[in-house]
């Protein structure tokens, strides 16, 4: 067989499993109104949380240093890429994460396999839940470490793993704040408690938490309080712009810069996209920023209740902005995405490796963008599709 039959075959293989992917055509990542293929319909499947990508302050700042600085960085950090807007925006993110340095990486996905791949090798140990990021899931291959994957907030069994396994040069435990399919959220006080009894540090990625949840959008660790020794964050969801961070200890933000291959041999990112970065932080901690997340958390309970009356509010969800409909066959579920569609309401498909096989689902991501009435279109659509059973009754 050849290179392009067996490649053809693969692909074929996924169609039948009802897991073949495509890309869908979208004018914006705006809060309300998407079009696809000409069609008007409500996106519940964005992570711009805020609506901040449209802010016109992040877009006059990126404008402004797009003249300034350059469009490409031209070069990787380290040689001839570090530039006026990526050293304000580091001092500025661990002056609002009141850590002593920070890191910018290109994404989340560069932040977690650096991290993860430099600070762990053979003679360590990582725990992890086991529904973490796909990109922790990769630092901890890249990593060589022993990699103890525990069940999805299985502290009992976390407790276990870390009593029973040798003796470890450093111990990791890494979780997401909240969990990006699920929507629900990791017990950080536990997972701290544990870290300290059993000399391991704690890794949090607040993806999804950055700019929306606790005092300024300083993510669940900071609403719950609890020191974090490895703070992962992107600037590319809620923040509005593009590009990840770590925040941190000076020694760790050294170590990193010297160690992690995917800051060390990538191009820095666009300046103008650091500014504008710098932009969101400085709304995100003003009255503006207040009012943004305060209009979200009033969506997400409008859409809690109406999904709990429905019997569609799945366990663990209804605190954050991310609400999974599971529906379990992945044909299923893109049977009832485009259903969703053809009404209107646009909230994607997820399917395995995203989620475990079994799992697949609609995921609804709210906006403080979206108007009450776009979420009472939503839960009238599946009230709909309930009853045509294209959505199941309950959730598992
Ligand atoms: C989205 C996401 C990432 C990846 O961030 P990007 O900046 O999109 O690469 C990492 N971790 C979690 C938990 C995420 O949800």
């Amino acid at each position: 067989m050849s290179f392009l039959e067996s490649i053809i075959q693969d692909l074929g293989a996924l169609e039948c499993q009802g897991l073949r992917r495509h890309m869908r055509d979208i004018d914006g990542p705006q809060a309300e109104l998407l079009l696809i293929n000409g069609r008007l319909v409500i996106n519940f499947s964005s992570n711009n949380y805020l609506g901040l990508a449209s802010h016109p302050l992040l877009h006059s700042e990126a404008h402004r240093h797009l003249t300034l600085e350059g469009l490409g960085s031209g070069a990787s950090r380290l040689i001839a890429g570090n530039l006026r807007s990526h050293r304000q925006l580091e001092e500025d993110l661990a002056r609002f994460f009141r850590t002593e340095s920070a890191l910018l990486f290109n994404s989340g996905y560069h932040a977690n396999i650096g991290v993860l791949s430099s600070i762990a090798t053979n003679d360590d140990q990582i725990f992890s839940d086991a529904l973490n990021h796909a990109s922790i899931v990769d630092g901890c291959r890249l990593s060589r470490a022993r990699v103890h994957v525990f069940p999805h907030g299985d502290l009992a069994a976390l407790k276990r793993a870390l009593s029973s396994s040798l003796p470890a040069r450093r111990r990791i435990i890494v979780t997401d704040s909240i969990f990006s399919m699920d929507g629900d959220t990791a017990a950080l006080p536990d997972l701290r408690t544990l870290a300290q009894a059993h000399d391991a540090v704690l890794m949090v990625d607040e993806a999804h938490a950055t700019g929306v949840t606790g005092p300024g959008g300083r993510g669940l660790a900071a609403a719950l309080g609890i020191p974090v020794d490895i703070h992962v964050g992107t600037l590319s969801k809620g923040v509005g712009a593009f590009g990840a961070f770590v925040a941190g200890s000076r020694p760790l933000i050294e170590y990193l810069l010297n160690r992690a291959r995917s800051f060390v041999f990538t191009t820095a990112l666009p300046p103008s996209v650091a500014a504008a970065a710098r932009a969101a932080l400085s709304l995100l901690d003003s009255p503006q920023g207040e009012v943004l997340r305060a209009r979200l958390h009033q969506r997400i309970s409008q859409f809690r209740s109406g999904l709990a009356t429905l019997g569609l509010l799945a366990p663990g969800a209804g605190e954050t902005a991310i609400f999974p409909i599971v529906v379990g066959d992945s044909r299923r579920t893109m049977e009832a995405c485009e259903a969703l569609l053809a009404r209107g309401i646009f909230a994607q498909g997820i399917r395995p490796p995203t989620v475990p096989h079994g799992t697949a689902r609609l995921r609804f991501s709210l906006m403080a963008t979206h108007a009450e009435q776009h979420l009472e279109r939503a839960l009238a659509v599946l009230e709909d599709l309930v009853a045509k059973e294209i959505i199941p009754r309950s959730q598992p």
